[in-house]
């Protein structure tokens, strides 16, 4: 059987993806995943933490508010509206989220687990796609006039960690794995400079009411950045922004970034406010804080029987910290698997050596025409800016590409989504 479109990789983007395009057509669609189930993040669905962006963020609602995957659908369908309605916030709970993204995949029919996609090579009609069935370990050919690469993000270690190190040293995303074995240390050193890092630290400060462990949190951050959500700065996350930037010359999206990387990576404010907060009780006491946070520290090393060799970036001096487990918060970077560099890498056109060129729809930007597009929902910084990766925008992506998909304005795309005038040739 040939597909219309095949998605590799099921976080909350080809989620959206699957659950827009079933409604809207009847197009063929297969989306792979090679996890076993539905699960977002799981290392990091701790108690009390919130999405960074509101509700409406959700995979239908600013495509279609009367879609049956809306949040709001959700929480009827569940019988939770009332007490969402007195909860009265925007943001909700990130395991809410993971119960919502997993009651959307309950529906859909498009989706099959346990499937990795090990190669996609394009052909006179289309894409041919292999995929590893995990529980057979036999692999399996489809075939799709399109594809959408959806497969999301990977830890980004700053540093050579030795294997054998394995349940001491790791990314924040496998924290909640980890939790329990590293809290019988003495000694726990968080690295990193976002959200993920204020949050494992904080979980840690909690945890010490029944472990007796050292804290210590190094990051490379002059100061500890608040995430910025003033009207103004929320509307760089908007379709209009995204199209702003994407019309600039490379060199000038390559220097823009650095500012929506202080946009994009700040703490939220009622963790650093709750932080403190442990601190202040605790101090009260004049005990030992058991906990600090050095600033301006960037790691440099970790050696064996868990020294920390790290440098003060503004003093210029290099210092050691003895540990027992190290939790590295230091970031991600686009999963683009090897497949395809090795195949696509001669067909495509790029922006710079390391840079594939995109087109306005997320499409690749093929060297010689052809009807069969290869849709990309990572690594998009350098083409639609650091705003467009974020939950925010992903139901425009999704849009733009079921647009080109069905090659009709099956979603009208908002006009005006900004007061600010990002372009001289906006029209008020
Ligand atoms: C803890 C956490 C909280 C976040 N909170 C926010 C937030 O509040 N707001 C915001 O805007 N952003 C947030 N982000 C950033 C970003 O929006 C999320 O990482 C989001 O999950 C990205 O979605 P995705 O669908 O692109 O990729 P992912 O969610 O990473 O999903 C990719 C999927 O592809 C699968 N996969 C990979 N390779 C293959 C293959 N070859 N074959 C088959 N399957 C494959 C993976 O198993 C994975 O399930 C957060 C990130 C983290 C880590």
């Amino acid at each position: 059987m040939k597909y219309d479109v095949i998605g590799i990789g099921l976080g909350p983007t080809n989620l959206g993806l699957a659950a827009l395009l079933e409604e809207v057509s009847s197009t063929k669609a297969l989306f792979f995943e090679e996890k076993e189930s539905f699960v977002w993040h799981p290392g990091l669905l701790l108690e009390e933490t919130t999405l960074q962006v509101p509700f409406m963020a959700d995979l239908a609602t600013m495509a279609n508010p009367k879609s049956e995957f809306t949040f709001l659908n959700y929480l009827h369908e569940t019988g939770k509206l009332y007490l969402f309605f007195s909860y009265n916030e925007f943001t909700i709970p990130r395991t809410e989220y993971n119960h919502y993204l997993n009651w959307v995949a309950n529906k859909l029919t498009t989706l099959q687990f346990n499937s990795r996609v090990v190669n996609v090579q394009l052909e006179e009609t289309g894409y041919k796609v292999s995929v590893l069935d995990k529980k057979t370990g036999k692999e399996k050919q489809y075939f799709s006039k399109h594809v959408v690469l959806g497969t999301g993000q990977r830890p980004s270690i700053p540093v050579p960690v030795k294997e054998l190190w394995g349940n001491r040293v790791f990314p924040a995303l496998q924290y909640t794995f980890k939790k329990e074995e590293i809290v019988k240390l003495d000694h726990i050193t968080i690295v990193g400079s976002g959200q993920s890092a204020a949050e494992i630290f904080l979980d840690l400060l909690e945890e010490q009411k029944y472990h007796n462990y050292e804290l210590e949190w190094l990051t490379r951050s002059p100061a500890l950045r608040e995430l910025e959500t003033t009207k103004f700065r929320l509307e760089m996350f908007t379709p209009s922004y995204v199209d702003y930037f994407q019309n600039l010359s490379f060199e000038k999206r390559e220097k823009g970034l650095s500012y929506f990387y202080q946009l994009r990576n700040g703490i939220n404010p009622e963790t650093l406010d709750a932080i403190y907060k442990k601190l202040y009780h605790r101090s009260v006491n004049f005990t030992d804080l058991r906990a600090s946070i050095r600033l301006h520290s960037e790691l440099e090393s970790i050696e064996d029987g868990f020294i920390v060799n790290a440098k003060h970036l503004e003093e210029e001096k290099e210092f050691q910290l003895k540990t027992d487990a190290v939790i590295l918060a230091t970031g991600v970077k686009a999963n683009i698997p090897d497949w395809f560099y090795q195949n696509f890498s001669p067909l495509i056109n790029w922006e710079n050596e390391q840079h594939f060129k995109l087109n306005h729809d997320f499409s690749l930007s093929f060297t010689h025409d052809h009807p069969h597009h290869f849709f990309v929902l990572t690594d998009l910084d350098y083409s639609h800016g650091t705003a467009s990766t974020n939950l925010k925008l992903s139901v425009f992506r999704n849009q733009l590409i079921i647009n080109t998909l069905l090659e009709k304005d099956v979603f009208k795309i908002e006009e005006k989504t900004a007061f600010q005038l990002f372009s001289s040739h906006s029209i008020r």
